[in-house]
């Protein structure tokens, strides 16, 4: 396996970090998860642009170019020769001192990781996910941006513990005005009535790509969307629910603090979203 790691290919061995990082002190840094399908990097610009984007709210200053960070995510990819799997890309904000200051890191540290991706089981995919929702608040605007796709997951890991905790296999987070937002690594739909809604992202979640993707399906295959807030009443009661992620894909939802969501299994709309989703994946991207 080659690593990435400041314009160097090394060993898993030997892809060591500085305990001085500012990543590693302090969550100082922002990445990506990205999907590579049969050798297409899947969706490729959307996530360099929102990595390109999350640097330049935090003032973090990416040490390549659009274009070398492109190459360098291929040839990482060619050098581990793997079509399937999935691509971890961080950059941190550098070596620096104990303090704070960023301008104490003169250069940020780049890694780009590539491996074997196992999540759910295929039989996950048709029974679909214990849930619960979780007190942990999701970050909102008035915090750290959700837009940010920072390196401070600690609110999400909070969340992960506590959906441990209660047996689930995933939570759902609210914002403090009580809006479901998304759960800890995915974001969230229900649908009701064959209408299909999502919260907007500005309520607390992170824009995620692969909720764009199942937007654009849903435009193609004219099903009915909206970007609406709503509460834990509005989940309880759907007829299906379904997550999505660069890892999970799209991956129904069973259960939610013990109400049994529809018939208890993936609805129709989730698994022919699933279906329609995987038939671009190896499509929409670059080789
Ligand atoms: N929400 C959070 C908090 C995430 O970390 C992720 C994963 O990256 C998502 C949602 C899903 O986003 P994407 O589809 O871009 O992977």
């Amino acid at each position: 396996q080659w690593i990435y790691l400041n314009g160097q290919y090394v060993t898993k061995q030997d892809a060591v970090v500085s305990v001085y990082d500012h990543g590693y002190l302090y969550g100082d840094g922002i990445f990506e998860g990205i999907r590579i399908y049969n050798g297409n990097i899947f969706k490729c610009k959307e996530h360099l642009d929102r990595l390109f984007d999350s640097a330049k709210s935090i003032m973090l200053n990416i040490p390549l170019t659009y274009q070398e960070m492109e190459d360098a995510l291929v040839e990482t990819l060619r050098r581990n020769e793997l079509r399937n799997g999935y691509i971890r890309l961080v950059v941190s904000r550098g070596t620096g001192d104990l303090g704070l200051d960023p301008n104490r890191c003169p250069k940020a540290t780049v890694v780009i990781i590539v491996e074997q991706l196992s999540i759910y089981s295929e039989e996950a995919y048709k029974t679909g996910l214990k849930t619960v929702s979780v007190s942990t608040k999701r970050n909102i605007p008035d915090a750290l941006n959700p837009k940010i796709k920072s390196l401070n997951y600690l609110n999400n890991i909070l969340v992960k513990i506590q959906s441990n905790l209660s047996g689930a296999g995933e939570a759902i987070m609210l914002n403090s005005q009580g809006y479901v937002t998304e759960g800890s690594g995915d974001n969230i739909f229900i649908v009701k009535n064959g209408v299909i809604t999502t919260p907007p992202c500005y309520l607390g979640a992170l824009e995620g790509i692969t909720r764009g993707a199942i937007i654009d399906i849903c435009a193609e295959k004219g099903y009915k969307l909206k970007e609406e807030p709503f509460s834990l009443h509005d989940v309880y009661v759907a007829d299906e629910v379904f997550l999505t992620g660069t890892a999970a894909e799209v991956i129904a939802v069973r259960e939610v603090d013990g109400r049994i969501i529809g018939e208890g299994h993936a609805g129709p709309i989730t698994l022919n979203l699933l279906e329609e989703f995987r038939s671009v994946v190896d499509k929409d991207g670059i080789k």
